[in-house]
């Protein structure tokens, strides 16, 4: 049983009831996007998902959720992985060999939470250049191509991320990425986009899929973070690049068979659940306000542009650890992000009420 269940059960006993009720509660669970669980709908979509060997030849759950997306995406290919990570990391190995770098932003995913996959994988180096908050500007990266010399690595590829998550969901400006795009491919880069929450970036900024992704030689997208589907990714491309790409997923272990099962999870969330990002996004800003109304809590970056918000305790008054015990104690759940900063991610499991409740719970606990 989770921790927080058993100190819920124990707090239970010593406190009066109205705060009884509240820390009896289901936990408002706020760490990420990532913790959704699948429905009855999307569990019964699962269930009678027709299936094949997708190794041997081909799955036709898994095909048809491949070709949806390569057409929302405006893509010739698509292909389906179990993670985000695995579809990010097969990107660099087809963009870049050992011995090339590729440039992105300092806080960026690929650089900090895969382990430095395209190092240990694929002998590729990073080049990270700082943004703020997750955005860089076309004038960071203009002289950052190295010059053709024995000494230096190779410059390949440029990689965004959309939304950013360290950036707190920030949407990338797209005539950034346009221009940051249009300058890579003028001087022989290609481009990957990490847009494990691209959909985020699509229902509130009102630009398709297809148009942030036509900027990109690939994009790779999370059916797990807020579309709600308990397994997988994709990445797009041209066909002879998503050709190679089924090959580096063999190698590195993604080849799955029956896969339709979890597909039909992704064709569900395809399907049902991009619209409704536009809740979370909504259920977010009342949580940054509560963060605004709380005089030790500081909202860093200054902005919620989707789903997620991060805010900072004042050094004084504690770590992130602390804050996170502190909200945990009253039954919400968020994750400590760095030694004074916190990260509450809004999603389909939390509704407008809970939201309002956690809001309720942040403001008072600081009262
Ligand atoms: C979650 C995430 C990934 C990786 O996805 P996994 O499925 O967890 O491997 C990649 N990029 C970003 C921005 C993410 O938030």
């Amino acid at each position: 049983m989770p921790d927080y269940e058993n100190r819920t059960m124990f707090v239970c006993l010593l406190i009066p009831t109205t705060t009884v009720r509240m820390r009896a509660m289901t936990p408002i669970d706020l760490r990420s996007d990532t913790v959704t669980r699948p429905t009855a709908e999307m569990r019964a979509a699962m269930a009678a998902a027709e299936v094949g060997d997708d190794v041997i030849d081909i799955d036709p759950t898994v095909q048809k959720l491949q070709n949806q997306v390569a057409e929302l995406l405006g893509k010739e290919a698509a292909i389906f992985m179990p993670s985000g990570t695995m579809t990010n990391q097969i990107a660099v190995r087809i963009h870049c060999k050992p011995g090339d770098e590729f440039l992105c932003d300092a806080g960026c995913h690929i650089y900090n939470y895969e382990q430095g996959g395209f190092a240990q994988l694929s002998g590729v180096v990073a080049q990270p250049v700082h943004g703020e908050g997750g955005i860089l500007k076309p004038e960071q990266l203009v002289d950052l191509i190295r010059p053709e010399n024995e000494h230096l690595v190779q410059t390949r590829m440029a990689t965004l991320e959309n939304t950013h998550n360290r950036g707190a969901g920030a949407i990338q400006p797209y005539e950034n990425v346009v221009e940051i795009c249009r300058w890579a491919h003028e001087n022989r880069l290609t481009t990957h986009l990490d847009g494990a929450r691209l959909f985020n970036a699509v229902v509130a900024s009102g630009v398709a899929a297809s148009q942030w992704a036509q900027h990109f030689d690939t994009v790779s997208v999370c059916f797990s973070k807020g579309l709600g589907a308990p397994v997988g990714s994709a990445l797009v491309g041209s066909a002879e690049v998503i050709a190679l790409a089924r090959r580096y997923r063999k190698l590195f272990g993604g080849g799955m068979r029956q896969a339709g099962i979890i597909a039909a999870g992704a064709l569900y969330a395809l399907e049902n659940n991009i619209g409704r990002l536009a809740e979370d996004h909504k259920n977010a800003q009342v949580l940054a306000e509560a963060v605004r109304n709380t005089p030790d809590l500081r909202l860093n970056p200054d902005r919620v542009d989707t789903n997620m918000v991060i805010f900072e305790i004042a050094p004084d008054r504690g770590t992130a650890e602390e804050v996170a015990e502190r909200l945990s104690d009253h039954a919400v759940l968020t994750l400590p992000f760095a030694r004074h900063k916190i990260r509450a991610v809004t999603h389909l499991d939390v509704d407008a009420t809970q939201t309002q409740q956690a809001a309720e719970i942040i403001e008072r606990i600081w009262a």
